[in-house]
């Protein structure tokens, strides 16, 4: 069993793109990103916490902008119109969960997606199914990187996903189909998800519920991502995957933490700097 070492593999990607955006500096180009958090949820602190130190490594500018809890809708927008506008931002970010009382989906519907740097604009999203160059959701597209890193042969594989989040499962069924995987994605309401899932060359377990996946559900030899992150009342983390049952099958499996979470950073950074390409061809 080898462990893909998210961790390291985003270290990598963070320097070299600390270069590339050396480079763009040298053209004048700054790149920055605009991260809107509304209300405060703890969890969103921790991860805009993680991003502004990963632009903060890479020398790409960071700026927050903190919104009350009880920010209208229109108050939202009018933001998100003022940083579209803006020549200097090239990504924006919007930072789920949002209150209630606010439409996420009318939100990110309003950034540009040329800015889009989560991926989850219609436009992105539509591109990424016609398999068209767009921005990709950072997560899949993490999880793709880790797997081609690795050398885990996508083509003529069977993949199964377990999760449709908009956010992880449903990008990342475009993501494998694009690579030639033939793709399967499994959720709360499907029978009989064990014989599924054992039916899988690369496994993903996206489901939000600590150690679900367990030995039984896998087949020897499986690849096995874990999205998951959950953390106990003791404060620890752990994944979808009970490392220590399915480690004893799996060829490959990402670790919880130091696996997927890393990657999907590495990933946003990316984008970022895509986003700051297109000012070049300005
Ligand atoms: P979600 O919470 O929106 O949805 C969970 C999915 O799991 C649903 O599609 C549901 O149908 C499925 N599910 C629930 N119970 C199931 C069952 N018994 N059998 C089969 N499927 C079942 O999903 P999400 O937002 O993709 O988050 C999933 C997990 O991944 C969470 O722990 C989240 O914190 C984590 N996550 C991690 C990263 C990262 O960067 N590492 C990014 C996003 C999400």
């Amino acid at each position: 069993m080898e462990l893909m070492d998210g961790k390291e593999l985003a270290k990598n990607i963070r320097a070299n793109l600390k270069e590339e955006v050396e480079e763009l500096k040298k053209k004048g180009i700054y790149p920055k990103l605009a991260v809107i958090m509304v209300g405060d949820d703890k969890a969103s602190a921790v991860y805009v916490r993680n991003k502004s130190k990963a632009c903060n490594e890479i020398g790409v500018e960071y700026e927050e902008f903190l919104l009350k809890a009880d920010t209208t809708m229109d108050e939202l927008l009018e933001l998100i119109q003022k940083l579209n506008k803006d020549e200097k931002i090239d990504g924006i970010l919007l930072q789920s969960p949002i209150p209630r009382h606010l439409d996420i989906n009318e939100a990110f519907m309003a950034i540009d997606p040329k800015k889009d740097v989560d991926g989850f604009h219609p436009v992105n999203v539509g591109k990424l199914s016609l398999n068209q160059d767009c921005f990709v959701s950072c997560t899949p597209y993490g999880i793709i990187k880790m797997l081609e890193t690795y050398n885990v042969p996508i083509e003529g594989a069977r993949a199964v996903i377990i999760g449709r989040s908009n956010i992880v499962g449903k990008p990342l069924i475009q993501c494998l189909l694009n690579k030639n995987a033939t793709v399967t994605i499994c959720h709360s309401k499907t029978k009989n998800l064990e014989e599924v899932t054992k039916q899988a060359d690369i496994l993903i377990a996206a489901i939000g519920k600590p150690e679900f996946v367990k030995g039984n559900m896998v087949k020897e030899g499986t690849a096995v991502i874990d999205v998951g992150i959950n953390r106990t009342d003791e404060g620890k983390l752990l994944g979808d995957v009970n490392f220590e049952e399915v480690s004893k099958k799996a060829s490959y499996i990402t670790p919880v933490p130091g696996g997927v979470g890393p990657m999907t950073i590495a990933m946003l950074m990316t984008n970022v700097v895509k986003a700051a390409k297109y000012r070049e061809q300005k």
